[in-house]
């Protein structure tokens, strides 16, 4: 089953070598089945539970909500109660959370990973976090014998249930090497970009420009429906030009001018990845005027976007008539 698996998807690439031609089949078949305990189980921890459970992953999981492990215990996750459980079945534990916030209390906090994790636990955190935080987690983990890596993913749920996620990761190439079957489950691209927080980094680098692209398309279309162009056709040529982005591709068909605007990520999480971004440019001390501005954009959007609408939304702060 893993092995008809990998033939569907791309090769995961880490640096510039195929991970898929770095081992044979034959060893690819004596690959014994691992457990992996999931902390986080919403819309893209759900997602990234299937693609586990259907690379032929045992999978624990724990949520707070009620609603997501009634969801996640019907695609055949076992539940557990609480973080120490996890880490008794599970030696390798997977994050899907909301905030720098939320990672930080579930390894460090009361009854967290530190507290529970059996020897030489590695932590995956495929969170879109804070790399400050990030690497003093990496450090408090290390100096008790377990590792962290960052693995902030791109994809959306879709991609998450399909095993087609980007993922960009910090963290030491051995907690790579042995994170690599989960991550080939899960992705059809992997980059390692350095040591611990680097993955965090580049992803929201990453959704610093996929938030520019909206406001910009957004407005491109809206200076194109002014001029009497029809969007759709309008994007048609785009996307055969050098003005696309994923957002031009994806977005806008998908989500925004068919008014679905269902994506499954929302405006309070992309919010909170600009504002993570423009936190990332003062640390460093950077003047990048373009960014300062769709940062402000985002931001100006609090009162009258709620935090719950899909992340597309903000084209309507534009001219775009939806
Ligand atoms: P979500 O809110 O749907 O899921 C997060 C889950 O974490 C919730 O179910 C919540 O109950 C659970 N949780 C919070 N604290 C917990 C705790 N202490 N113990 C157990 N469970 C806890 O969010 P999501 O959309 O799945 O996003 C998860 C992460 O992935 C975020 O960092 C987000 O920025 C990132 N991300 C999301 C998308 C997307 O399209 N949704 C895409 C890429 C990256």
């Amino acid at each position: 089953m893993l092995k008809t698996f990998f033939r569907t998807k791309r090769p995961v690439t880490i640096g510039s070598k195929p991970w898929a031609q770095q081992e044979s089949n034959t060893q690819r078949r004596k690959m014994v089945k691992h457990r992996i305990g999931v902390i986080g189980l919403g819309s893209m921890g759900n997602g990234m539970c299937q693609s586990l459970l259907r690379g032929g992953f045992e999978v624990f999981g724990t949520d707070l909500g009620v609603p997501q492990r009634q969801a996640a215990e019907a695609i055949g996750v076992t539940l557990v109660d609480s973080i120490a459980q996890l880490c008794q079945q599970a030696d390798v534990i997977l994050l899907s959370l909301p905030t720098a916030q939320h990672v930080k209390q579930v390894i460090v906090g009361d009854d967290g990973i530190l507290q529970s994790a059996q020897l030489s636990t590695l932590v995956i955190d495929t969170s879109t976090s804070e790399p400050d935080v990030t690497r003093g987690l990496a450090e408090q983990l290390a100096s008790q014998g377990h590792a962290l890596l960052d693995a902030p993913v791109s994809g959306g749920p879709s991609g998450a249930a399909a095993g087609t996620m980007v993922m960009v990761i910090g963290g030491k190439d051995a907690d790579l090497q042995r994170a690599k079957p989960f991550i080939e489950a899960l992705s059809a691209k992997a980059v390692h970009l350095g040591p611990s927080g680097s993955g965090h980094a580049a992803k929201l680098i990453n959704n610093l420009l996929c938030a520019a692209h909206l406001v910009t398309t957004a407005e491109a279309v809206a200076l194109g429906q002014k001029a009497g162009l029809d969007p759709a056709k309008l994007l048609e040529g785009l996307n055969a030009g050098s003005g696309r982005s994923a957002v031009s591709e994806v977005n806008f068909p998908r989500w925004i001018l068919n008014n679905g605007f269902d994506s499954g990520f929302t405006m309070q999480l992309m919010r909170k990845d600009v504002r993570l971004a423009e936190k990332l440019c003062r640390d460093l001390e950077l003047e990048l005027p373009l960014s300062e501005q769709v940062a402000k954009i985002w931001a100006a959007s609090e009162p009258t976007i709620p935090d719950q609408d899909d992340f597309n939304c903000i084209v309507k702060t534009t001219g775009l008539e939806t």
